[in-house]
């Protein structure tokens, strides 16, 4: 096929006061994968919402295939040809990859599965990817699972196939693989669209960049005139510096020791599988692995969160003796200096108050640390007024309640008041999700000083570039387990990428 897929001509979406898409105009075509590149909330997802029939355009034109159509449901997009794979899949777990696949068609309860089966293996075979069609949904990975929703598409017809960050849960060697499929379908002169906000992403697959920035449409370039550096200024509407600096540890002290703890949590499940390692002042430990691996776990374990069924955890402080933390509290584990910022998922759980202002908040973690309230308010009102000016909070100002902040800003706030509380281990997970470029840099600067500060810093992070530019060690986790501890400047992508998948059951650790 050849030509337009979809054009898009002055689309406008508002939610309330926000505009999410501001007059944009696009063109998909076939034969093509497309890019859609932009920071969080500038609209790449609202947009191809639209394409498939989730949200309706307040204004503009959509056209298929040059004609005029109204896409009002998920079910005028399929008779199209429009199929979207967003982040969260919608998959029955109890049922095979056939029964899946053929789910909600009409008749699809009388449909002989065998003869599904075999034209699932048709299209697996055709375009590479590998499916088992009588496997269960409960007994895959994330990447079977989503193979399972992109054959779902293809099996319906789609020859528009929008995939909405589809790399997020995948391995590199998970991506490389779906790269390879796309490219088939590429081939097959379908119109692949893929919503990302990695860089690297964009110019290894796409042969067209569209760029959005704050709901508004920048442009369109060529992948092979594009750089990052080019990118990332339609991105963010200026040049931005990209370099992460990372020095040497100085004088490397250990401060935390795990000794083959184990934990379980209340529905029994192993969460934690014999974990042993040392941190160290002075240096970045990243900590690596597929979502829901165990890093969470870890931390919370560390932190006084989670029960520890058995095994030991260390303390070494500057000065004393060491410290078993294993039987203490997490409110004497902080007060020790151990501090953990977790972000995002329960932003405002982890010991910021929504409805309390920023200068409410900086006094809870005051108030811990000084075992009394604080009445005056002086101290916390200028922390929150450096935080807000040193990482560019937006907030109508320090009496603003936190929980009317954006999540970006919420992230800001957390991770700010956390370093100002002066750890001596600093524990962050996942801490620039839903943060734009630039903040993202502030936090890797932030980071970065309170590990030349002799800090143990503890980061579990998802873009496994910034954590091979950022850390000194790489500890990678895959189901609970320790698969490897890596020095960060010499290992690969793949090296990690692999320790991502071992699972110990078939391997030796
Ligand atoms: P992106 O996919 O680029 O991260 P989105 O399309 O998700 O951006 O969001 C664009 C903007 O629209 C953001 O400000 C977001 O908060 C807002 N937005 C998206 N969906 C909704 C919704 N259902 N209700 C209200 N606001 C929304």
């Amino acid at each position: 096929m050849q030509g337009n897929a979809i054009e898009l001509r002055g689309i406008t979406k508002r939610f309330g006061k926000v505009v999410a898409n501001d007059r944009v105009d696009l063109t998909i075509r076939y034969g093509e994968i497309l890019a859609i590149l932009g920071e969080n909330g500038s609209g790449k997802t609202t947009l191809m919402n639209m394409i498939s029939g989730i949200y309706f355009p307040d204004e503009g034109e959509i056209l298929v295939d040059g004609e005029p159509v109204s896409i009002r449901s998920p079910r005028d997009a399929f008779p199209l040809g429009i199929g979207m794979i967003h982040q969260h899949f919608k998959l029955v777990d109890v049922l095979t990859a056939a029964e899946n696949i053929v789910l909600g068609l009409p008749g699809s309860t009388r449909l002989d599965i065998a003869k599904v089966a075999t034209k699932v293996q048709k299209l697996t075979e055709k375009y590479g990817f590998e499916l088992d069609p009588f496997k269960k949904i409960y007994e895959m990975s994330v990447s079977e699972k989503q193979t399972v929703e992109i054959v779902k598409m293809l099996y319906r017809g789609a020859k528009i196939l929008i995939l909405d960050e589809p790399t997020a849960v995948l391995t590199p060697q998970e991506t490389v693989k779906l790269f390879s499929v796309l490219r088939n379908m590429r081939a097959a002169g379908n119109a692949i669209v893929i919503i990302t906000h990695k860089l690297n992403e964009v110019l290894e697959l796409s042969d067209r960049v569209s760029v959005l920035r704050r709901g508004r449409y920048i442009g369109t370039v060529d992948t092979a005139g594009a750089s990052i550096a080019s990118l990332t200024e339609m991105m963010v509407g200026k040049r931005v510096e990209l370099n992460i600096d990372r020095e040497l540890p100085v004088n490397p002290v250990r401060r935390l020791s795990v000794n083959d703890i184990s934990c379980v949590n209340a529905d029994g499940i192993i969460t934690l599988n014999h974990v042993s390692f040392d941190a160290e002042g002075g240096e970045i430990l990243g900590i690596a692995g597929v979502a829901g691996s165990g890093q969470r776990d870890l931390l919370e374990a560390i932190a006084g969160l989670q029960p520890v069924e058995s095994g030991e955890i260390d303390f070494f402080p500057p000065q004393g003796d060491k410290q078993d933390l294993t039987k203490l509290s997490a409110v004497e584990i902080s007060k020790l200096g151990v501090k953990l910022s977790f972000v995002p998922e329960d932003r405002l759980g982890m010991g910021l108050v929504g409805p309390m202002d920023m200068v409410d908040n900086m006094m809870i973690r005051s108030y811990r640390k000084g075992g009394m309230f604080w009445v005056d308010k002086r101290t916390p009102k200028t922390l929150a007024e450096h935080i807000i000016s040193e990482l560019e909070v937006s907030t109508p100002g320090v009496s603003t309640p936190v929980g009317k902040l954006s999540g970006g800003n919420v992230q800001k706030v957390l991770v700010g008041r956390e370093i100002a509380s002066s750890p001596t281990v600093l524990m962050v997970a996942y801490p620039v999700r839903g943060l734009d470029i630039n903040s993202s840099y502030t936090i890797y600067r932030l980071l970065n000083e309170q590990k030349k500060k002799g800090v143990a810093v503890l980061c579990v992070g998802e873009d496994l570039d910034v954590l091979l530019a950022l850390c000194d060690r790489i500890l990678v986790m895959c189901g609970g387990r320790v698969t490897g501890i890596v020095d960060a400047r010499t290992t690969t992508k793949e090296t990690v990428g692999m320790l991502m998948m071992r699972d110990g059951r078939d391997e030796e650790p």
